[in-house]
């Protein structure tokens, strides 16, 4: 357990109200900040740099310095190993800090934030064993008596934008910075507004590490303000953007200016299904995790539980009981299991779900209201009698909120999991090896997990079908993101 403070983290790796650009920390043109608050007090902790169109056509200009002249890119692959490879150093000796940061930032409880803090470091580190593995294809072409030499390059997209959310910042931090570094792209990192600080944490240690100057730069503020002119910004190739999937589509409009390349890692709304003969004593805290974890803020949450009807009470009242033993509590709480929700609007949010499937007919079993009048705290809740026309079934709570659906048919039990315009994750819970695989295969989703919800390191692809995104982050195919392919043909001479 870290000893180390949120405040002292601050202190320590925060250069308060800059922006990292060009490897240095500048004020925002403007001069304009906004809190950094503390989600389990309400309170400000710091204040952060509020970006502009400015501040964004600086941190793009050297992004794009630092492509075109090569100080990164121009390294051989191992040489950007060995740096990816100490930044995950740099970023481990400093978990603590990292941890109680991200912990202060976005109120998860310090042990989960260092899980998260391993979960990024092991994403340099991985990504750092592909950066000299970029490598093209070599093929014959043309008929006998003309014959060419091709080869195929793979070379970096250039300067990309990397745009991400507030429920676990260093985690989607990582995922996209690692590739694009291992790549050789230049990067413009822009956090949530509602959690950037470990953004800014990162931007310092990647210098510490001996990253160039202008590689990575860090620009904090709004949406609207920074992340849609990044989006727009004609001196950016790509765009990697983790949100929600109406930020998404804004994302897309605003990129097609000059046709960036864009990957979007969007809203989730994925489904457990539980099978009669499944394992009660593995399901009911699989389940309890697949839902509480970081209070739900995850895209993956399972906030849909379709559970055949024989076992349906049983399961519905274990995962009441296995939450009524997580702790609510202050991040910096060493027994804390769950944080506080992010902001009093998310906290409004998720409690309005809950309202609205009451008044539709569903029953709270447990939870359904807030904690105390100090931060966000929301119980962790159990639904039943939900049902898919309901608000709070069809959209993303985004919070601890389980919808409990009983079933007696598994095909129509798939095809209401897959009723939905997301396509993130999803679990089958079963002893049944056969049937787990075949409706694995079936789940219109990317992330399937068999008798575990939400399970998969670094080295599992992860992303979106239909509205949940474009593309793919983590394992080999999130290097592709970040990489265009080049044909080079030579004709021979005889
Ligand atoms: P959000 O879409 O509101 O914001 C995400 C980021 O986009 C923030 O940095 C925000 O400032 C920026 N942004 C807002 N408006 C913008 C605009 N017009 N142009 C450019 N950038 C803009 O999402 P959020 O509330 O921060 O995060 C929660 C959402 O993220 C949920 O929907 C969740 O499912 C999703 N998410 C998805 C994944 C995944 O891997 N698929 C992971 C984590 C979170």
């Amino acid at each position: 357990m870290t000893s180390t403070t949120g405040v002292q983290a601050l202190k320590e790796l925060i250069e308060p109200e800059r922006l990292l650009i060009d490897g240095s920390w500048v004020p925002s043109v403007e001069g304009a900040s906004f809190p950094a608050i503390d989600p389990g007090t309400g309170e400000q902790v710091a204040r952060v740099a509020e970006g502009s169109e400015a501040d964004v056509d600086s941190a793009v200009a050297a992004a794009r310095r630092s492509f075109d002249d090569a100080r990164w890119l121009r390294l051989s692959g191992l040489q950007r190993s060995v740096i990816l490879w100490r930044i995950a150093e740099t970023l481990e000796n400093r978990t603590d800090e990292l941890a109680a940061l991200e912990s202060l930032d976005a109120g998860m409880p310090v042990s989960q934030a260092r899980l998260m803090v391993g979960e990024a470091i092991d994403q340099f580190r991985y990504f750092a064993g592909w950066a000299d593995k970029v490598e093209g294809k070599s093929v014959e072409i043309g008929p006998a008596d003309m014959r060419f030499q091709g080869y195929t390059r793979k070379e970096a997209v250039g300067v990309a934008a990397l745009i991400v959310p507030w429920n676990a910042p260093i985690v989607a931090i990582a995922q996209k910075l690692a590739p694009a570094l291992a790549a050789g792209c230049s990067c413009v990192l822009k956090p949530s507004e509602e959690a950037s600080l470990t953004a800014l944490a990162v931007g310092r240690l990647v210098l510490d590490a001996s990253l160039p100057p202008g590689v990575v730069n860090v620009v904090t503020g709004f949406g609207p303000r920074v992340g849609a002119p990044l989006a727009a910004h004609p001196g950016v190739d790509k765009v990697s953007f983790t949100g929600s999937t109406q930020v998404g589509r804004q994302i897309v409009q605003a990129a097609a200016g000059n046709l960036k390349k864009v990957s979007l890692e969007l809203g989730g709304n994925s489904a457990m299904i539980v099978l009669p003969d499944a394992d009660l004593d593995t399901v009911i805290p699989g389940v309890g995790i697949g839902i509480f974890w970081n209070s739900g803020q995850i895209c993956t949450s399972g906030s849909r539980l379709f559970v055949h009807r024989d076992i349906a009470d049983e399961v519905a009242d274990g995962v009441a009981e296995f939450s009524r033993n997580l702790k609510v509590g202050y991040g910096a709480d060493p027994d804390a299991d769950l944080g506080p929700l992010i902001s009093q609007r998310h906290l409004d949010r998720v409690n309005g779900y809950v309202e609205s499937g009451i008044a539709a007919g569903a029953r709270v079993v447990r939870g359904g209201r807030r904690i105390g009048d100090r931060g966000y705290f929301y119980e962790p809740t159990v639904v039943v009698d939900a049902d898919p026309s309901m608000a709070m079934i069809r959209e993303e709570i985004f919070g601890p909120v389980l919808g409990v659906m009983k079933f007696t048919d598994i095909d129509a039990a798939v095809a209401a999991a897959n009723d939905t315009e997301y396509g993130l994750a999803g679990s089958v819970w079963t002893r049944d090896v056969a049937r787990a695989h075949s409706i694995a295969h079936r789940l219109r989703a990317s992330r399937i997990g068999i008798n575990v919800h939400r399970a998969g390191g670094v080295q599992m692809p992860v992303g979106g079908y239909k509205q949940s995104g474009w593309g793919r982050e983590n394992g080999a195919e999130a290097l592709t993101e970040y990489l265009e392919t080049k044909s080079v043909v030579t004709r021979l001479s005889d």
